[in-house]
């Protein structure tokens, strides 16, 4: 935490200048790992023997320092420069919208262009702040095909699957305005390493389905997580998912960071009503994908996310059923309140009965925080982030009683 203080970029002056486009006018530099950008400078020119320096530069410039403009890259030739303003871009989504919580909570209203015959499409990213520790819900796509029958996303048509650069924009964009990069003339043996950043967490919450982006959000987080790049440890980057069976091993095997299910129900019948998907790989399925997750531990833990629905879910028989089911996975359980939306048939289980029910899962040696309630003020609601296709009129809105969860992702 001591190395916090040169890096935050209070003074305006002293930070780069942060470019957006209104629309994808060339192909981005962002997101692309590093063989793809290494082809991408090739077919520009680039000699084959210069590749390799060249995309270390560029990541450098991109995920390290921050830079959202060619020309704030200072060791790169004028040349190379205008070649790569040229031919590329590095800008970021345009701030359609951005609100701050009394709680310090923020959340931002993001447009990112047009793809192919689509329109420009919008999407919602929330920063929490805790003691200790800030996270970061990231969104993985507009809509959901989903529709878990609580959730307020799976009301919605897909509208399209975000691209790599698209999800890492997101955390780019909240380290450029919590002002979580370097200063421009900060010394590169000065960079503070990645615990003393604001953005230390981050949870793949937001809109969508990861797991049915598995191609986007790998290179993403893989970028993250590099220590070239955003180098945010793996502990500390939890992806959320209502339990793709096959992409849960892949998630395993090929991205390695933590895991968290939206598990809801303990009975396949149940299960099936909340959880759609759940009849495609059921209860014993994901369990079992769960049991084979690398590397768990006592620290390394799954989170099961369990919604509280009044006299649906909510009942001692079901949180003995959840203990029994988790026998022998490190786990933890993480209760949230159900967070009603217009239209809904669902309510929020009584708080006596959640603190009943969370007891029990303690007694039986389970951690499992309730998540409390977060910009509140500010509609920031992880889990129903809403899309510009179907946003709600602002009467609704207003109606909408918002929560934001926290006690997700890991501290070290
Ligand atoms: N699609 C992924 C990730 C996004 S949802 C998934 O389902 O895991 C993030 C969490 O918020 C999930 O556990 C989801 O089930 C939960 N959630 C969705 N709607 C909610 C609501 N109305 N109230 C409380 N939690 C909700
Ligand atoms: Fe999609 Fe997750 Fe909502 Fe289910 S809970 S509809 S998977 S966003």
């Amino acid at each position: 935490m001591a190395s916090m203080d040169f890096l935050n970029t209070a003074d305006p002056a002293k930070a780069p200048a942060v470019r957006t486009v209104p629309a994808a006018e060339k192909p981005t530099l962002i997101g692309l790992s590093r063989e793809d950008m290494g082809r991408a400078l090739v077919e520009k020119g680039v000699a084959e023997r210069q590749v390799k320096m060249r995309v270390s530069q560029l990541w450098h410039w991109l995920y390290v320092r921050g830079v959202s403009d060619f020309d704030d890259m200072t060791n790169v030739s004028k040349d190379m420069r205008e070649m790569l303003k040229k031919h590329f871009t590095i800008a970021r989504p345009e701030i359609v919208d951005e609100q701050i919580s009394n709680d310090g909570t923020r959340k931002w209203l993001l447009r990112f262009p047009a793809r192919g015959a689509g329109r420009p499409v919008e999407i919602e990213t929330v920063y929490i702040p805790e003691e200790g520790r800030g996270t970061l819900c990231i969104s993985s796509q507009v809509g959901c095909t989903l529709t878990c029958s609580f959730c307020h996303t799976g009301t919605q048509k897909l509208v399209r699957n975000l691209t790599a650069e698209e999800i890492l924009s997101q955390l780019l964009l909240a380290r450029d305005r919590l002002g979580d990069f370097p200063d421009r003339d900060t010394p590169a043996g000065m960079i503070a390493p990645a615990e003393g950043r604001k953005v230390s967490n981050i949870v793949m919450m937001g809109m969508g389905e990861p797991l049915y982006n598995f191609e986007s959000v790998k290179t993403a987080l893989l970028i993250a997580t590099d220590g070239d790049g955003l180098s945010l440890s793996k502990r500390r980057v939890t992806l959320s998912t209502s339990g793709i069976v096959p992409e849960i091993y892949r998630t395993g095997s090929e991205i390695g960071v933590m895991l968290a299910i939206s598990l809801h129900a303990v009975r396949d019948e149940l299960r099936d009503m909340l959880v759609p998907i759940n009849k495609k790989y059921p209860l014993k399925e994901l369990l079992e994908a769960c049991r084979a997750y690398p590397s768990l531990s006592n620290a390394r833990r799954i989170t099961f996310e369990y919604v509280m629905l009044k006299d649906v879910n909510d009942s001692l028989e079901d949180a003995k059923l959840l203990t029994q089911l988790l026998k022998g996975i490190p786990a933890k359980i993480n209760l949230i309140p159900f967070n009603p939306w217009p239209g809904t048939n669902y309510q929020c289980s009584d708080w006596e009965q959640i603190e009943r029910f969370a007891d029990f899962i303690n007694q039986a040696g389970y951690a499992s925080p309730i998540r409390t309630p977060r910009g509140r003020d500010i509609l920031a609601a992880c889990g129903q982030l809403k899309s510009e296709s179907e946003r709600m009129r602002k009467v609704e809105r207003m109606a909408f009683e918002a929560m934001m969860i926290v006690g997700h992702g890991e501290d070290d």
